[in-house]
């Protein structure tokens, strides 16, 4: 059994970015990896503007306080004023340009306005309420680096300094395949005997969580020769090939055997729990992953393994979750070589709560849960200890 971090290493190793990139609408670009860098032209905001709605004045003006000037002007956002006159404020809104001349804006909620004059309750600090241009971005300032994975402030940024489209790397395009005679479609009649079909759910839900294209081969019985042609099938469609099932020592699992006949298997077996059947090589020249059966194996070792793999295959540079220190609400051991990943939330009091049937047949636990905390092989772990925790933010999509 191979330690999880070593089985990160070697597929992150093989992970090769794609090379094409597409424009695609900044307003459609949500999830997609930008493949290259985005530099302003303009400066955020263009001008100095006020920050709230008040008066505009120069603050050697306001001799006494309270002190009482003429208003002179009034600027609209949207509108450009006129220089200040000395001895007089400027009427001015929210986002409107802070005319030449002013050094402060003195809020509404400062002042008195008796018709055309207004009085000034409080002395301004010079500066005050100016937001100054550039105060967000300075023209020719590097804004997202390449790499970034596009989130919503990504976007909105993007559009702050006018770009309509973005060039972001191609979608990966992922083969999946599901193995079991057990295996029926939800929509069909259940037969004595067999389940549901959830794992395409999962994964397919996991993929286009990481904006892949997936193509999907479907159920696959448990025989050599129909594993072998839906593995050469995928292959030859896609940029990877993941399979569900079949990778553990039965006689019913093919997977192993069916991919060393069409490629290579690189890597079996990792001291993790769950999903210690987890399978990597490739098939053909294109990379394979074998998850194991159980769907929370599938669920963990897709979140710990696959995951990273595709987001630096999609170009991205952020690719490996991070872990917050948390403090454990559970007491647990772990006697075993392997290293073990809980269904856990965080509870009312900070703590960690664990899910009670930690078996990786219950999505349950899964859907309950709101991360994963982290338990090295041969840790005893007592209630306030500290444990790494992923939450699911880290972990999907
Ligand atoms: P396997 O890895 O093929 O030995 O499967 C392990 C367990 O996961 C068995 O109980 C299977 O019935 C179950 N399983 C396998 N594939 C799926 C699937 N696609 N959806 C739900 N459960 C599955
Ligand atoms: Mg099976």
């Amino acid at each position: 059994m191979l330690p999880l971090d070593r089985a990160i290493e070697t597929l992150l190793a093989q992970a090769a970015p794609v090379a094409q990139s597409e424009p695609v609408a900044t307003v459609e670009a949500l999830g997609r990896v930008l493949a290259e860098p985005v530099v302003s032209a303009i400066a955020v905001p263009p001008l100095d503007n006020s920050g709230m709605d008040g008066y505009a004045v120069r603050c050697a003006d306001l001799g006494a306080i309270p002190g009482t000037l003429p208003v002179s002007q009034r600027i609209q956002a949207g509108q450009v004023g006129l220089p200040l006159q000395p001895g007089t404020a400027a009427r001015i809104f929210t986002g409107a340009p802070v005319p030449p001349g002013a050094d402060a804006v003195v809020p509404q909620e400062d002042t008195e306005a008796q018709g055309e004059r207004v009085t000034f309750r409080a002395r301004p600090a010079p500066g005050q309420w100016i937001r100054a241009a550039g105060l967000d971005i300075a023209p020719g300032a590097g804004v997202l680096a390449r790499g970034t994975r596009l989130r919503p402030p990504h976007l909105g940024l993007a559009a702050s300094i006018g770009l309509t489209r973005l060039q972001v790397y191609r979608r990966l395009r992922v083969g999946v395949m599901f193995t079991g005679d057990e295996l029926v479609m939800p929509g069909e009649p259940l037969q004595p005997g067999r389940i549901y079909n959830s794992n395409r759910f999962l994964l397919t839900a996991l993929l286009r969580g990481l904006g892949c294209e997936v193509i999907d081969q479907g159920i696959v019985p448990d025989q050599l020769e129909a594993t072998r042609k839906a593995l050469t099938r995928a292959a030859a469609r896609s940029d990877l090939v993941i399979s569900c099932g079949g990778v553990s020592v039965g006689e019913a699992d093919f997977v192993r055997a069916a991919v060393k006949a069409e490629g290579a298997i690189e890597l079996w077996q990792i001291a993790l729990k769950p999903g210690k059947p987890l399978a990597f090589g490739h098939v053909g020249g294109v990379p394979f992953i074998g998850l194991p059966g159980n769907p929370v194996s599938g669920l963990v070792t897709f979140a710990l393994l696959a995951r990273p793999f595709i987001l630096k295959r999609q170009g991205a540079t952020d690719c490996v979750p991070r872990a917050l220190p948390m403090r454990a609400g559970f007491e647990v051991s772990q006697p075993g070589a392997r290293r073990e990943f809980l269904r856990v939330r965080v509870g009312a009091d900070g703590l960690l709560e664990a899910f009670a049937v930690q078996n990786s047949a219950v999505l349950t636990s899964a859907a309950w849960a709101d991360g994963l905390a982290d338990i090295e092989a041969g840790r005893r772990v007592a209630r306030g200890d500290p444990v790494p925790y992923l939450p699911f933010s880290e972990l999907f999509g």
